[in-house]
């Protein structure tokens, strides 16, 4: 039986304990960045004091050593993510940089005029902007596969758009706007059989579960490092090797070539091909501590504690007049997206905010999809491990006393426009 333990958890994070507006702080805007643990910032730190140099060039002691932590952490990834061949992973700044490249490079090589892209109605602006970049570079069309009102993706939709023979499909593993997990093994298999290449994105997926990458079927896969517990500007895009070696580099410059005359340039092997400059050596090794760190831990007690806030999230604030939670589907990850009947979705968050409650308000970067449900935005509450139950009250309570709030200014301002009348 596995054993959750937020507390012990919390002390990981060092910037848990600060306070925001004079309150301890309540930290639920993990969807859109988590907070890092000591581990992490130790190893930033510590390369940054004792290990600083740049990699592959190694003419010297230092920069052979910050080569071994930087192809190490590559490892620590692959390993993580069940990928034997290291070379597959790319390092890029994140999600949104790992989909232009595969954008790029792949579908300027393979897209032609009237080809299809199937793009998800859920999708992050991520993974919507670089297709329609490269569709009107190639003259390639796009259509959406809908959703079901519970955030579910419309399968029978879906079957009826994979009969038009899409040359890419890009999905989203998990719904950053609703939480919705996507049936994405299942998805890939019908996508391959009739011949398209799937991309998927996952900036929401590992912070919450792991995977192995190869079980899931997909072409090409994206995440962040800083949404599951390491440094900003790092992430990763994985691909099968043969499409990746037959891809074209999508950026020139040092590190990426074998050899350079003025007559032409041969180009370096898997990953370096795609990874032109210096990279980001500090991030790399920074997210390779922050999946130790998870590696350390019990990944089924931290799955299920966050279940539990979820539900307990749902019922606390599901009591609350007015509360309307905006995706039902049964397979969500923490993330808890509603309305507040009556209040605009930023006057709450600025209410939360001073009560020291951290959460999103807006279209996250979702804007199709908000336009899909008719809102102009939702509050999104969204959970990491490290999240307690009293938190989770907290967020209730401090709704609950709005509420009640604008529910007394009501009253007050009915009787004394009924008192002037009579
Ligand atoms: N896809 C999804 C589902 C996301 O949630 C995000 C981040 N909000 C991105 C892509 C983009 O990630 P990044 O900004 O780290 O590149």
């Amino acid at each position: 039986m596995s054993q959750a333990d937020p507390k012990r958890w919390r002390r990981d994070f060092p910037l848990l304990s600060v306070r925001a507006h004079g309150q301890p702080l309540v930290y639920l805007d993990n969807a859109a960045t988590t907070q890092k643990p000591r581990t992490v910032i130790d190893t930033i730190s510590r390369f940054y004091k004792t290990g600083n140099a740049n990699v592959h060039r190694g003419s010297h002691a230092l920069s052979a050593q910050a080569t071994v932590a930087f192809e190490q952490a590559r490892d620590t990834l692959a390993r993580w993510l069940g990928i034997e061949d290291s070379a597959t992973l790319i390092w890029t700044r994140g999600t949104t940089e790992a989909i232009n490249l595969v954008a790029h490079s792949w579908g300027r090589q393979h897209l032609r005029s009237g080809d299809l892209i199937l793009l998800m109605q859920s999708a992050h602006h991520a993974n919507i902007v670089p297709w329609q970049m490269l569709a009107a570079a190639t003259g390639a069309r796009i259509e959406v596969i809908p959703l079901l009102a519970d955030g579910d993706l419309d399968r029978e939709a879906y079957h009826r758009l994979l009969e038009q023979k899409p040359a890419l499909v890009a999905l989203s593993h998990v719904s950053n706007a609703l939480g919705t997990i996507y049936p994405v093994a299942a998805l890939c298999r019908e996508a391959k059989a009739v011949g398209a290449t799937v991309l998927v994105d996952g900036a929401q997926a590992l912070p919450h579960f792991d995977l192995h990458l190869d079980q899931l079927g997909c072409d090409f896969y994206a995440f962040s490092g800083h949404k599951i517990f390491g440094p900003t500007g790092i992430g990763v895009l994985w691909g099968r090797r043969e499409l990746l070696e037959a891809m074209p580099p999508w950026q020139g410059g040092g590190e990426m070539i074998e050899q350079v005359s003025f007559d032409g340039t041969t180009y370096a092997g898997l990953p370096f091909k795609f990874e032109a400059g210096t990279p980001n050596i500090a991030g790399a090794i920074g997210l390779a501590a922050a999946i130790d760190y998870l590696h350390g831990q019990d990944r089924m007690a931290m799955e299920q504690h966050e279940q539990a806030l979820l539900q307990h999230a749902l019922e606390c604030c599901g009591q609350i007049k007015g509360f309307r939670a905006v995706a039902s589907g049964s397979h969500r990850v923490s993330l808890m997206s509603f309305e507040l009947e009556g209040h605009h979705q930023q006057d709450v968050a600025h209410w939360l905010d001073h009560q020291g409650i951290a959460v999103r308000a807006g279209h996250h970067c979702a804007m199709p999809l908000m336009q899909a449900l008719g809102l102009p935005g939702t509050l999104r509450a969204s959970f990491a491990f490290y999240n307690t139950q009293q938190e989770v009250e907290r967020l209730a309570l401090a709704l609950d006393q709005l509420v009640q709030s604008a529910h007394s200014t009501h009253l007050v301002a009915d009787m004394e426009q009924s008192t002037y009348q009579n």
